[in-house]
């Protein structure tokens, strides 16, 4: 490397490709840092009943405020930390806290975590799952744990072994992000699931286009045959919210139309505010 410096210089492209590599390796350190130091946040987006009445559940979502560049999208450092090995360190920092902010909910709302493939390929989980509960006093019955479908890659029968003791101890477990991995249809049926999420590129044109509709209440009919529960991420406006209701294609709906993620207690007061909205009064016929 040091003759073709001799020869021409380094180019414009290597020079940026070290910039970047070197900009990589401090965002790396600066993640450790503030996974070390408990510095990483959660923001929680409700799920609703789809006609707005209720919140049964919230998702914990990573949040990592950067000292000098600000947000970091969890796109970026959660892939990072599954790079840098550290992703059970996160998955056990937002497990613990996610079950202690549920406890301040009102107790039909559910708490549901994310969990990284890395997280499923070993037993560790299993131990790290119930100190949570066990720290927070907070019952299984309202822990919810996410999957994706490229958690099943590799070694699905062990995965499949680690889900069903989860689900068996009254935890539920939902597949995220539903129709954009290698979508088997054939594991809906042989995973122990309660839950699937639509991810919210199914919603892409559903109000324009007849046929988009038509694949997004297949493939819940078909959810729904098989006994899961339905839960529509993404929804974002009130024609799409219209249109899952009219043919009673979610039972749970997760989007901007009801609520961004928020912190944590806002979600009793979201709650509150809901259930204090006295229904209109009703307008006389005559
Ligand atoms: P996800 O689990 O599918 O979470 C839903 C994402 O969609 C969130 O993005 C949420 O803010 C966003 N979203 C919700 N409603 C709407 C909407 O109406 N319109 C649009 N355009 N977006 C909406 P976020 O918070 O940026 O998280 C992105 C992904 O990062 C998550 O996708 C999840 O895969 C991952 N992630 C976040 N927190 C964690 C974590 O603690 N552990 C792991 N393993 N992954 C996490
Ligand atoms: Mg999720
Ligand atoms: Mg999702
Ligand atoms: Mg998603």
């Amino acid at each position: 490397e040091s003759k073709s410096k001799e020869r021409g210089g380094i180019s414009g492209f290597e020079r940026e490709m070290d910039g970047r590599y070197i900009e990589k390796q401090k965002l790396k350190a600066d993640l450790r840092e503030a996974v070390a130091s408990n510095g990483l946040n959660i923001a929680y987006q409700p799920m609703f009943k789809a006609d707005g009445s209720r919140i049964e559940c919230a998702e914990a979502l990573a949040r990592w405020v950067h000292p000098e560049k600000g947000a970091i999208p969890p796109d970026v450092f959660i892939r990072l930390a599954e790079d840098m090995g550290i992703i059970s360190d996160i998955t056990r920092f937002i497990l613990m806290k996610a079950c202690v902010d549920c406890m301040t909910w009102p107790d039909h709302i559910a708490v549901s975590v994310n969990l990284s493939a890395r997280d499923l390929r070993d037993n560790d989980i299993l131990a790290v799952v119930s100190e949570a509960l066990k720290n927070s006093g907070l019952s299984p019955a309202r822990l919810h744990l996410e999957i994706t479908e490229s958690c099943l890659i590799d070694e699905p029968a062990a995965v499949r072994a680690i889900l069903a003791e989860l689900r068996n101890s009254g935890i539920t477990i939902a597949i995220d992000d539903f129709g954009t991995g290698f979508s088997s249809l054939s594991y809906l049926d042989t995973l122990p699931l309660d839950i699937i999420k639509i991810d919210r590129s199914f919603l892409r044109n559903i109000v324009e286009d007849g046929r988009r509709l038509k694949l997004l209440r297949g493939t819940v009919n078909l959810a729904r045959e098989l006994g899961l529960k339905i839960v529509t991420e993404g929804v974002e406006t009130a024609e799409q919210l219209a249109l899952l209701n009219k043919y009673r294609a979610t039972d749970l709906v997760q989007g901007y139309v009801f609520s961004p993620p928020v912190p944590a207690q806002n979600v009793a007061l979201l709650q509150e505010a809901i259930g204090r909205r006295t229904p209109l009064p009703r307008r006389r016929n005559n």
